[in-house]
């Protein structure tokens, strides 16, 4: 592209409401520009570093058995009941009325209609496994809208989601997804870390988050010294807060469910050979963990309790140092095995962050017992049933506090989210209806995962991490251009046809050209150049032409080199 026909205005200073580096040089280098808060128009220099990115992300799903569609932007009511978010949601979704008075929202996010998509067509075990993505625009009334691309209302995101005929298979690609996202960040060449998370409204309990390293990121991030684990604040108390049980406290095994022969935490503690303290650990977690199903003796116990939005499997496994979170049961199983409505309040699940959060009164009906037929209290009250007198001092973990995996130290960052991987289960096709017909003929729902890539966050946070004082140093695999072509002398016609010469020869090659061609001085040429951050600069005057010399500079290092003509070609690949 030559500059005298592009739609390039660059701006010496950044209006005053760019706070960050990387909202100021994309806003001075005229990559993108506000209409309205947290909305922006992506300029052409703009838009060929997102579609840059978005063909990096199609790459590698399409590697991996992906399918892109595009589903639309505005969504009816009716579908966003059906899972219960068209209030729950609350004011992030923008909702609007047609002129026959049917209400719509802007879709945030499409679990409801990519599991209405499919919910018709994927009839049998012999459809599945899916995995249909989009890059799409979302919109969400973000509260406060700032750092430009970072957080928009009106913003870029990448959204697959997987669709399983079990949990195995759904932790397949789950895991496809997380290999996936990993090659796609190592392709933009950043610092990033994946970090365990909070699965937020979406729900669901395994769940990761991808975040690149930088101060001015909204998240704060507990990074192991000597191990992987890194996880979001938020999901990382402190592995000091242990929790205490009182021996004596009775057991009263209710209805059908008895554990035999338990009438105290401490029969639980002989009958299991697990001391009490390790019990009462072990209660927390329905039990994927630390319980063998094909061993018969019991090992674990799991303690569920009603209505919570606050169940965090990731937390609570952060607390106890478990390699897995436990599982979350939806309200379909917590019917099943309480017999009680799971209620306004969200599903029955571990409640230890609200016990965490609120203290010992948190803590209501629950049932004990391990993960067997049989092996069941249920309608177990604290204070009645039993006690846990205390959790410890729970606090959350912090630097210098001991790693929950192997007591190495936690180092803390700032992270930029970028993506987020999430288990879901039959969350969302429980309550859709969205069902298939499992090798025994059986009406099964589907098992899903959802996995999201903030695109244009991404692209904004690429610059956060890759710049200098001088402007945007933009990694090669997203930058706009290649190579930014100065052409000293345009007015001089020899110069301008040897320039034209070498910008088709290298699009000819596929190294895409922006060529200042401009009648402007070499150093207002210079200055733009390092604004705008193409990797390679490449000076083509009068001077050096008559020497055989072309200035060859890359932008990172701003290491020049004088290459002959003949050259040119081979140092530029
Ligand atoms: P955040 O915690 O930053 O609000 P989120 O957890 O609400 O993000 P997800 O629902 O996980 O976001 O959406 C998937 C991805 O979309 C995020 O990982 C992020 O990269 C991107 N994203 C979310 N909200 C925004 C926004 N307001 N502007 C730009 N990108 C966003
Ligand atoms: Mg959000
Ligand atoms: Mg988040
Ligand atoms: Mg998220």
């Amino acid at each position: 592209m030559k500059w005298s026909k592009s739609h390039i205005y660059t701006m010496k200073e950044a209006p005053s409401d760019a706070e960050i580096i990387s909202h100021k040089l994309l806003i001075r280098g005229g990559f993108m520009k506000k209409l309205a808060p947290g909305i922006f128009t992506y300029g052409n220099l703009g838009l060929r570093a997102i579609r840059k990115f978005e063909n990096i992300i199609r790459d590698e799903l399409n590697k991996r058995n992906c399918l892109e569609v595009l589903m639309p932007m505005v969504h009816p009511r009716e579908l966003w009941e059906e899972t219960g978010r068209w209030n729950e949601m609350g004011d992030g979704l923008l909702k609007f009325q047609n002129r026959n008075k049917h209400w719509f929202c802007l879709g945030a996010t499409h679990e409801e209609a990519i599991t209405d998509y499919v919910r018709n067509d994927l009839k049998s075990y012999r459809d599945l496994p899916k995995n249909i993505y989009q890059i799409q625009t979302k919109y969400r009334d973000e509260i406060r809208p700032r750092f430009g691309l970072m957080r928009g209302r009106e913003f870029i995101m990448k959204d697959a989601y997987s669709f399983d005929a079990d949990q195995a298979g759904a932790l397949k690609a789950y895991d496809s997804m997380y290999d996936a996202y990993k090659a796609i960040f190592d392709r933009l060449n950043l610092n990033y870390r994946i970090v365990q998370a909070d699965a937020g409204n979406i729900g669901g309990s395994q769940t990761h988050e991808f975040q690149l390293l930088a101060d001015a990121g909204e998240d704060a991030l507990l990074v192991s010294d000597t191990t992987d684990f890194a996880a979001n604040v938020e999901v990382c108390p402190a592995i000091d807060a242990e929790p205490h049980v009182s021996k004596e406290t009775e057991l009263k095994p209710l209805e059908k469910f008895a554990t035999p022969g338990a009438k105290t935490i401490a029969d639980l503690e002989k009958l299991t050979g697990i001391a009490a303290k390790e019990l009462v650990k072990t209660l927390y977690f329905s039990g994927n963990e630390g319980f063998d199903p094909k061993d018969k003796s019991l090992k674990a116990f799991a303690v569920l309790l009603r209505g919570s939005d606050e169940v965090n499997p990731v937390k609570v496994k952060n607390m106890l140092g478990m390699t897995n979170p436990p599982l979350m049961l939806t309200d379909d199983e917590v019917k099943e095995v309480t017999g009680a409505s799971p209620g306004s309040c969200g599903p029955v699940g571990l409640h230890i962050p609200v016990y965490m959060d609120n203290g010992v009164e948190g803590l209501k009906n629950f049932i004990v017992g391990a993960n067997e037929d049989g092996f069941h209290l249920k309608n177990v009250n604290h204070g009645r049933d039993f006690n846990i007198t205390k959790i410890g001092d729970l606090r959350m973990a912090k630097a210098g506090d001991k790693d929950p995996q192997s007591g190495g130290r936690l180092k803390s960052y700032r992270g930029i989210e970028v993506g987020h991987v999430f288990y879901l289960g039959k969350k969302y096709s429980q309550k859709m209806g969205a069902t298939f017909l499992d090798q025994q003929g059986k009406v099964q729902p589907f098992e899903m995962g959802c996995y999201g890539i903030g695109v244009t966050r991404t692209v904004q946070a690429a610059i956060e991490q890759s710049h200098d004082a001088d402007g945007i140093i933009w990694p090669k695999s997203i930058a706009p251009f290649h190579v930014h072509m100065c052409v000293l002398d345009p007015k001089d016609a020899q110069i301008m046809a040897k320039a034209d010469e070498f910008y088709n020869q290298l699009n000819a090659q596929g190294i895409e050209v922006l060529m200042d061609d401009r009648d402007e001085r070499p150093g207002v040429k210079f200055k733009d150049a390092d604004l705008l951050g193409m990797p390679v600069r490449m000076v083509l005057g009068k001077r050096g032409l008559d020497n055989n010399e072309i200035e060859v500079v890359e932008r990172k290092t701003k290491e020049m080199k004088k290459v002959h003509p003949d050259n040119l070609m081979s140092e530029l690949k």
